[in-house]
């Protein structure tokens, strides 16, 4: 894909001096070739242009910039590792781009209160490192977790492979600095298990995308590494059955740490792409985290509940070398599924719905079905264990036909969860991907977050377009 930046209006070269004296000449990026990595992202669906990318390396220049823009009514699109999945990061009407990469730095780990203070770019790979150095765990989990920040995390309130147990990223902030769209700087880094001091603020800025202001800095919560960690296998011969086991083991009250469902076609993807040799008909991967007995016994219980569900081969394994291998075919099953159809002009869509654990045995099947009706390639994945699981699906962008029919299907999907009393965004959030289905399911409860929009960002200057339809509130 081409960016053509001619087409994006250049910044006004007083003001472009100005953000240049906040962050440094270095750090503001206004060749069309450097801004290129930052206003597209990796599937080429959601094209961005800007006229200018800063690269802010402390919370005082967040700051001056959201002033100087909130001044000259520039609107900023804050970005961290550019992985989001629904064109959240996107300056897709030729915004600049705050990119929080600089803000690398680890603060502090508190080992005696389970905390990690660091800033908002910190990529989360590091941060899961920098705990188990010193023997804590930061259990969020999820495939571009080389690349993505937590800043990102928190923005989208990512959700990820290990959410059942842990909680979504929501469950693991403690406390932030918030940056807001005047350049006000909120600070609400807290290390408290428990703070009762008015409106719980810091909330409204987890899961907004940026559109409320920019998170610099944060606390989260870290936890023991459990004792003994086992990882598991197990085939079932339906897509329905393998659900069916998932349902009843979060209703029996299985302590299980993930449950991640790959149907055939994402079996068949992984053995070719990660060089295994899984049975290819749909499979639970699990993984049961406590003692050495409570794990044995949490993962016998489940074997006799999978095996009322027709599941057959059963592994599991408590070495570190197996689980891995397991769980990182698991994590790279995106690009296992890219892989499958190569081609410039084919694009990945993730799809991301939730429904409640009771529905997911019809939602999967049903799902199935309609791509089988409707002649499209796409393995589906899940995070089973919470209601929520995301189809790959394979597009020409050339191919009219096939086009038309995907969209089908996508609608089709949102409307089946939604007729479920699901929703079409477990984890991935709105960002333009979803705007369109944003007032159906929620109704008037949009107008009050415009609300609580209008009043923190009265310009909406913050990420505008993203959310709501129409690019001001
Ligand atoms: P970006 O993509 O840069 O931004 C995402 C949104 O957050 C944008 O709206 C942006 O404006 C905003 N934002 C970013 N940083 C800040 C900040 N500091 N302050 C304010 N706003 C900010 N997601 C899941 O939830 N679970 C998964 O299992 C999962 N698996 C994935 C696997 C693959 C292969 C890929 C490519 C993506 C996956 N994702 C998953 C999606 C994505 O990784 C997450 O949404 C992630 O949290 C985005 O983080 P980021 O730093 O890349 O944010």
């Amino acid at each position: 894909m081409n960016i053509v930046q001619s087409a994006v209006p250049p910044l006004p070269p007083e003001l472009l001096a100005k953000f240049r004296a906040i962050v440094g000449e270095k750090y503001a990026v206004t060749d069309a070739a450097d801004i290129k990595p930052y206003v597209t992202e990796e599937r080429d669906l959601f094209q961005g242009r800007s006229p200018l990318v800063l690269r802010p390396g402390s919370t005082t220049e967040v700051a001056a910039i959201c002033k100087l823009a909130s001044e000259h009514k520039i609107a900023l699109v804050p970005q961290g590792g550019n992985t989001g999945l629904v064109g959240g990061q996107t300056p897709h009407n030729g915004e600049v781009v705050v990119s929080l990469r600089r803000l690398d730095k680890i603060r502090d780990i508190d080992v005696e209160s389970n905390t990690m203070t660091c800033e908002a770019g910190v990529v989360l790979q590091i941060a899961q490192q920098k705990a188990a150095d010193v023997d804590r765990l930061f259990p969020l989990s999820l495939g571009a977790e080389g690349s993505c920040t937590i800043g990102g995390n928190l923005s989208t309130n990512a959700g990820g492979t290990a959410a059942l147990a842990y909680g979504v990223a929501r469950e693991m902030a403690i406390g932030l600095e918030v940056v807001l769209a005047d350049g006000r700087v909120l600070n609400a880094l807290t290390k408290l298990k428990k703070d009762n001091t008015g409106y719980n603020l810091h909330n409204l800025f987890i899961g907004a995308e940026g559109t409320l202001g920019i998170i610099s800095e944060l606390t989260i919560r870290l936890r023991g590494i459990p004792d003994t960690i086992a990882a598991a296998a197990c085939s079932f011969e339906t897509v329905r059955g393998a659900c069916q086991a998932t349902i009843l083991a979060i209703q029996t009250g299985i302590p299980v740490a993930r449950i991640e469902l790959l149907n055939a076609a994402q079996v068949k993807a992984c053995n070719s792409y990660s060089k295994l040799s899984l049975p290819e008909t749909p499979l639970l991967l699990l993984e049961f985290h406590g003692s050495e007995v409570e794990v044995a016994e949490q993962s016998k219980n489940f074997r006799d509940i999978a095996a009322e569900c027709g599941g057959g081969d059963f592994t599991w394994t408590t070495k570190p070398e197996d689980r891995t291998k397991l769980w990182q075919a698991r994590h790279d099953a995106y690009w296992s599924v890219k892989a499958l159809r190569p081609g410039d002009s084919i694009g990945v869509v993730a799809t991301d719905v939730c429904v409640p654990i009771s529905r997911l045995a019809d939602c999967v099947t049903e799902t199935e079905e309609d791509l089988k009706r409707l002649n499209l390639l796409s393995p589906i994945v899940g995070h089973v264990g919470d209601g929520n699981f995301h189809c790959s699906l394979l597009c020409d962008v050339n191919d009219k036909d096939e086009m038309a029919r995907g969209e089908e299907f996508m609608h089709r999907l949102v409307e089946r969860a939604q007729a479920m009393d699901g929703t079409c965004t477990g984890e991935h959030g709105i960002g333009l991907g979803k705007i369109d289905y944003l007032t159906d399911e929620l109704g008037e409860a949009v107008d009050v977050m415009r609300s609580i929009k209008t009043a923190l960002d009265p310009h909406g200057l913050m990420n505008p377009g993203k959310i709501f339809a129409g690019a001001r509130p």
